[in-house]
């Protein structure tokens, strides 16, 4: 199996609503935040962690091709357009042919305009707070503040897609997949409190290749029929 081709996918990330991606522990620090956001350990900047969008992509394509096991973990069957793209683990994986996970989605960082911000203290974090309304009583009780991204900040993002000879004809099919989870992201939520209006998120910008992504070709990507059973070139 050869690599032909690094394919990058390249674009900004608007924020729509504020955005929480939980940075852990925090809260053990004397007077940190209940629920603070995931922030770079040297800068202090927030950003978005090439896991969590690459996560959010993959069970969202999960869904779509109804490949979500049935105890909600991710899909290991080694064969599919979801395990191709994005890895797989399992008894399975010397058996099959598919060849090495495809995508690589960096760490989102803020643009130099968010950054510039940020680092004039002109970009405070959000403070939510969250009320727990006690059902029996109606009362509202024990409000959790939730730090949040603020609407309206971008981050550049960065996808790898490593295409093989064995990929042959389903070069476009692994590309609209990718797509199709950046669609369906956009349809959904990032990061935590996503049914609370939390993590609306636009791609802006999109190019692959430098080849610019027209902004309805991503949704129009959903309409596109991608075969969920992959089969390689030379596979059984
Ligand atoms: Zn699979």
């Amino acid at each position: 199996m050869q690599l032909q081709k690094i394919t990058h996918i390249t674009g900004t990330i608007k924020l729509l609503t504020g955005l929480h991606i939980g940075g852990g522990d925090a809260a053990l620090e004397i007077g940190g935040l209940d629920q603070p956001i995931i922030k770079h350990p040297l800068t202090g900047e927030p950003y978005i962690p090439g896991s969590s969008l690459k996560g959010k992509m993959r069970s969202l394509l999960e869904v779509k091709y109804n490949k979500l096991k049935g105890d909600g973990g991710p899909c290991d069957c080694g064969k599919c357009i979801v395990c191709c793209l994005f890895g797989f683990s399992g008894a399975e994986k010397s058996k099959t042919k598919i060849g090495p996970t495809r995508i690589l989605v960096r760490d989102a960082y803020m643009t130099e305009k968010w950054k510039n911000e940020f680092r004039n203290g002109d970009l405070p974090m959000e403070i939510k707070y969250e009320n727990v309304i006690n059902r029996i009583k109606g009362t509202a009780e024990n409000p959790r503040p939730l730090e949040r991204v603020p609407a309206g900040v971008e981050f550049d993002f960065n996808i790898s897609v490593r295409l093989f000879d064995l990929d042959g004809q389903n070069k476009n099919n692994i590309l609209t997949a990718i797509k199709q989870a950046m669609a369906l992201l956009e349809l959904d939520a990032l990061g935590g409190c996503g049914s609370r209006g939390c993590g609306q998120i636009k791609f802006c910008n999109v190019r692959i290749d430098e080849e610019e992504v027209k902004y309805e070709h991503l949704q129009e990507a959903l309409k596109a029929d991608v075969p969920v059973g992959l089969q390689s070139e030379n596979g059984d």
